[in-house]
């Protein structure tokens, strides 16, 4: 059985009201995994919330001439457990290819950040019929035999209000599992994103390869956010 875990990605928003509270949901608990991927300024103040956090990137640079950027061992050092690679909008905003973001992956790991590496097909490769091609080349040069985990996250369903129906993300997560080696096939989580919302995640995530969720927006208001939690318990 795979723990599931539900991902909130606060990409460059502040922090929610009330998501330092004791009681706020951004809080792990006993049934489910819960990670905050917060900007690089909130990061302290979750930590110090006991909120378990990720950073949303990081460069695979060491140290040096690379303004704007922060590495690895500093996010690690930051007290963040966890790290996204290759989010739809870095690949779009900032030219992030599939070779930069598996170093981003391979660089995480030595520093002993777990990855949540993003993958998904644009709304114009999947009416192409291309969307499993797309993540294959997506996962290519991912050490897959190591401990990561993966969002598969339909580009056009990011932000959009439009849903991967359960079907077709089961279909996707399947997909991705089989590509796994044998011995991580059962313990890699792959998450769905793409607008997750209360009303959709039982579906989404009673489908047998869903095994939690990286949520955006609606991550940014506790009280959806904690419903999702609470149906990732159940
Ligand atoms: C995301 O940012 O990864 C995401 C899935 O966003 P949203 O839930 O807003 O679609």
């Amino acid at each position: 059985m795979r723990k599931k875990l539900i991902a909130a990605n606060w990409k460059m928003n502040n922090a929610p009201e009330g998501a330092y509270d004791a009681s706020s949901p951004f809080h792990a608990n006993t049934e489910v995994d819960v990670v905050v991927f917060p900007t690089l300024l909130d990061i302290r103040d979750c930590n110090d919330a006991q909120i378990i956090t990720g950073a949303q990137y990081a460069c695979i640079e060491e140290t040096g001439a690379h303004t704007g950027d922060v590495c690895m061992s500093q996010i690690a050092a930051a007290g963040c457990r966890y790290i996204l690679c290759g989010h739809s909008e870095r690949r779009k905003d900032h030219g992030e290819t599939n070779e930069y973001v598996a170093l981003q992956v391979i660089t995480a790991l030595e520093h002993n950040l777990h990855p949540i590496l993003c993958v998904g097909e644009t709304e114009e490769e999947r009416d192409a019929g291309k969307e499993k091609d797309i993540v294959t080349a997506q996962l290519s040069g991912i050490p897959l035999e190591s401990d990561i985990t993966i969002a598969y996250e339909p580009v056009w369903a990011i932000g959009t209000g439009k849903t991967a129906t359960p079907e077709q993300a089961e279909e996707m997560h399947a997909y991705i599992r089989s590509l796994l080696p044998e011995d991580k096939r059962e313990t890699t989580k792959i998450l769905y994103g793409g607008s997750m919302k209360p009303e959709n995640a039982a579906e989404l995530l009673s489908q047998p390869n869903i095994d939690g969720g990286l949520i955006g927006g609606a991550s940014l208001k506790p009280d959806s956010f904690g419903q999702i939690v609470q149906i990732a318990s159940r």
